[in-house]
């Protein structure tokens, strides 16, 4: 019936036969066949719907997914076959849309598949950013940034006609309304509401990723997060939020009315979920917009405080937004006074300064006002929450402690396991069934198995068919060489000090060391890193630079090279993370306890039978109560210790790497002469000396452990059948963190849909 169908399709889109097509006609062809399929899925309707509104949407590539959730991917995928064609080529001609930088933007897309499957009215709304994040490209051991445009002639938007005109200090922009449909799970749809400026200019772009930051009639929604290293730049993204929020609001109040609500009960049809602090503005906007539409001012405050609802993603402090109120009055004036009369409101109730939204220098601190002008706070894991409620924002739990709760974070089972991981389901399916694709939790069934000695070699046999195919794939694109039958040591993630990519590094300096001393490793060791540096973060550049000069090093030495690789895969993105994934052995989360706030990347390597080697941090914490002591690798310093260490400055670097001398023999091959020969003298003595001088994520502090453990999860790999073991539980234990729970949770505690 469908082959019939797609076969005419496809055929009249083609105007030849399938054998004879490009790859590239395939992919339009199956774009506009797939885009038929959702305009023909029924809506997802409700009474009350919720609004997902985010600065980031890390979609990913949406042919596979989409045709997944159409549940159509394996008749596409047959037919295709049939006719010579594989659909895994064809989805490689799909440019990716950066929208998003990393985990934040990764779950707003996780949360609109989950959304969509669990049957919620919900659509995300975000910006139609046209370069997203920058191209990255390594030159001489560096990174080099470069546009990264996706939107082709043919492409996934489709324009609804729908315009606002956003009102700015000087001027008035358009913004033209795009849709991305969002298929649920063999189940309806539901939007990805993207809103674009119709006087946006791709011409203005000049060398790499510069254009005229002046220019916000035509630069406005080119790039995500421009450089904001300067008032221009920081100006700009004031524009943007305003211009996101703005639109939002309009659409939003625009679809009440057509469907004849009473604005004075929007809450009871309304959720807006704020992602993080960049829409913070919608605040104000939408009191601005209510009382325009002569609603009562205080009135307004009150919908629009039992409407709003915030996500906290982190506790760096350098990450909580806080803008001038003279930006706020350069770009969208008529916003603040309402937020100079929300901050009165506060101070005239609440005199502590930590809690008022306008501080002393006239900076707005966004977070707060979505604390004490939203309904609900919640933390992203449950270790996060808790030091919100008991440190970061504690003198807010002490006022609103009804406000505070945990959602822990999770991912869409549909791209991290069911897509990227075909030869897994299969395992899978053949021992539990299929019931899982629909309710994680049965994956717990798999426990059964963990005596089935066929079983578990059928599970290392499809670790190795991933570990193969993933040493395929960086052949052929990125010219990379490494062996399938080494182990795979990943991480991949954005670059900060506080991941400690830097400590990964010198534990290759380590391991480098031991083998030129002749002890060498059991196995061999490839070790796999994926990350991209925000271009004005220069220490953060310097860790790239470092790796990539080890990469070469390792890869150089004819003593080292069979027993240790290190590569970084350059323009680490989704596409990339769905390839690396599945292949992975040991999953490396080793962040300083108390910095990352959940992460997701340490969900999908579970997921896919990886193990973790990390620290009590995020969600490992919760990783490592599921699976058990036995099957994880914990090392390092407790989130107390370290909040301590900050509270009384009593971590410091130099200490550690005077009095122990593995931690400065390690810490000094940074400068040595082989390293010198490799790289740019200037960047590895400047990050030789920030882990001396300064490491604020306290490098030194966890070295030494992370060595011993590592060492010893190393060593247990050869243990093949209590390694499988390890891998079984892990993907048994992963239910969790499927984002439909996840969805779930905050459905029945915040949005109350039906
Ligand atoms: C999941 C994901 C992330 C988040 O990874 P963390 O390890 O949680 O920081 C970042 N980037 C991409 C492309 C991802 O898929």
């Amino acid at each position: 019936m469908l082959e019939n169908e797609l076969t005419t399709f496809l055929q009249k889109e083609l105007n030849k036969e399938l054998k004879e097509a490009s790859d590239r006609e395939i992919y339009y062809a199956l774009l506009a066949y797939t885009k038929e399929r959702l305009r023909g899925t029924p809506d997802i309707t409700g009474d009350k719907k919720v609004y997902y509104i985010s600065a980031e949407f890390l979609i990913g590539k949406l042919l596979s997914n989409n045709l997944i959730n159409l549940g159509i991917y394996d008749e596409v995928a047959g037919l295709l076959e049939k006719n010579g064609k594989k659909l895994s080529a064809i989805e490689e001609i799909e440019p990716e849309p950066s929208l998003g930088n990393g985990g934040l933007g990764r779950l707003a897309a996780c949360f609109l598949d989950s959304i969509a499957t669990l049957g919620l009215c919900g659509d995300g709304i975000g910006l139609n950013y046209h370069m997203g994040l920058f191209r990255q490209v390594f030159e001489d051991h560096k990174q080099k940034e470069t546009p990264n445009p996706w939107i082709e002639p043919k492409s996934w938007l489709l324009d609804t006609g729908i315009r606002f005109q956003v009102p700015f200090k000087d001027f008035t922009l358009t913004s033209r309304l795009y849709d991305i449909d969002v298929a649920g799970y063999e189940n309806g749809k539901n939007k990805l509401h993207l809103f674009d400026v119709e006087s946006v200019d791709e011409g203005i772009i000049g060398d790499g990723i510069s254009f005229d930051k002046y220019d916000i009639a035509r630069n406005l929604t080119l790039f995500l997060y421009p450089d904001d290293s300067d008032r221009a730049g920081n100006l700009l993204r004031v524009y943007q939020q305003y211009f996101m929020v703005s639109s939002g609001a309009q659409l939003i109040l625009k679809e009440c009315e057509d469907k004849g609500y009473d604005l004075r009960r929007l809450h009871e049809h309304v959720a807006i979920q704020i992602n993080d602090t960049h829409p913070s503005m919608v605040i104000p906007e939408l009191i601005r917009l209510l009382v325009q539409k002569r609603v009562d001012f205080n009135e307004a405050i009150e919908i629009v405080q039992k409407t709003c609802a915030y996500t906290n993603h982190t506790i760096l402090a350098e990450a909580l937004e806080k803008w001038p109120l003279e930006y706020l009055e350069q770009v969208a004036p008529q916003i603040v006074p309402i937020i100079k009369d929300l901050n009165m409101r506060m101070k005239g109730r609440y005199p502590d300064p930590r809690v008022a939204i306008i501080d002393d220098q006239n900076r707005v601190h966004m977070a707060n006002m979505d604390i004490h002008f939203g309904h609900s706070v919640n933390g992203v894991a449950a270790l996060h929450t808790e030091i919100l409620k008991n440190s970061e924002l504690k003198p807010f739990y002490d006022i609103y402690p009804e406000k505070f709760n945990n959602k822990t974070n999770g991912i869409t089972f549909r791209r991290w396991l069911l897509h990227c991981n075909k030869e897994l389901v299969q395992w899978i399916s053949s021992y539990i069934g299929e019931d899982y694709k629909k309710d994680a939790n049965q994956l717990t069934k798999l426990l059964g198995c963990l005596e089935d000695g066929d079983a578990l070699e059928k599970l290392l046999d499809v670790k190795h068919t991933k570990k193969v195919q993933l040493a395929e794939y960086l052949k052929e694109t990125q010219g990379l060489e490494i062996d399938p039958d080494s182990i795979f040591d990943i991480q991949v993630k954005r670059l900060h000090e506080y991941k400690r990519q830097q400590m990964n590094a010198l534990y290759a300096i380590y391991k480098y060391l031991e083998i030129k001393a002749g002890r060498k490793p059991a196995a061999p060791i490839t070790m796999i890193f994926g990350a991209k540096a925000a271009p004005a973060y220069s220490i953060a550049k310097d860790i790239i630079h470092m790796i990539l000069c080890l990469q070469e090093l390792t890869s150089k030495d004819p003593d080292v090279a069979p027993y240790l690789k290190v590569i970084m895969v350059e323009n680490y993105n989704v596409t990339m993370a769905e390839h690396l994934i599945p292949a992975c052995d040991i999953s490396e989360q080793i962040s300083l306890a108390s910095k990352e706030a959940s992460g997701t990347g340490n969900m999908k390597f579970m997921l896919n039978g990886a193990v973790t080697l990390g620290t009590e941090d995020g969600a490992n914490v919760e990783i490592h109560e599921l699976v058990g002591d036995e099957n994880i690798f914990i090392f390092g310093e407790s989130s107390e210790k370290v909040i301590e260490h900050y509270a009384k400055s009593s971590y410091r670097a130099a200490d550690y790497y005077i009095e122990d001398e593995q931690i400065r023999t390690l810490v000094n091959f940074i400068i040595s002469p082989e390293m010198m020969k490799i790289g740019d003298p200037y960047h590895l003595l400047q990050i030789h000396a920030e882990l001396i001088y300064k490491d604020w994520f306290m490098t030194l502090l966890d070295l030494k452990e992370y060595i011993a453990v590592k060492d010893r999860a190393l060593e247990a790999y050869a243990d093949r059948k209590a390694w499988s073991k390890k891998m079984l539980v892990n993907i048994a234990k992963a239910g969790y963190f499927s984002s439909d729970r996840t969805i779930d949770d905050y459905n029945k505690d915040i949005w109350h849909l039906r």
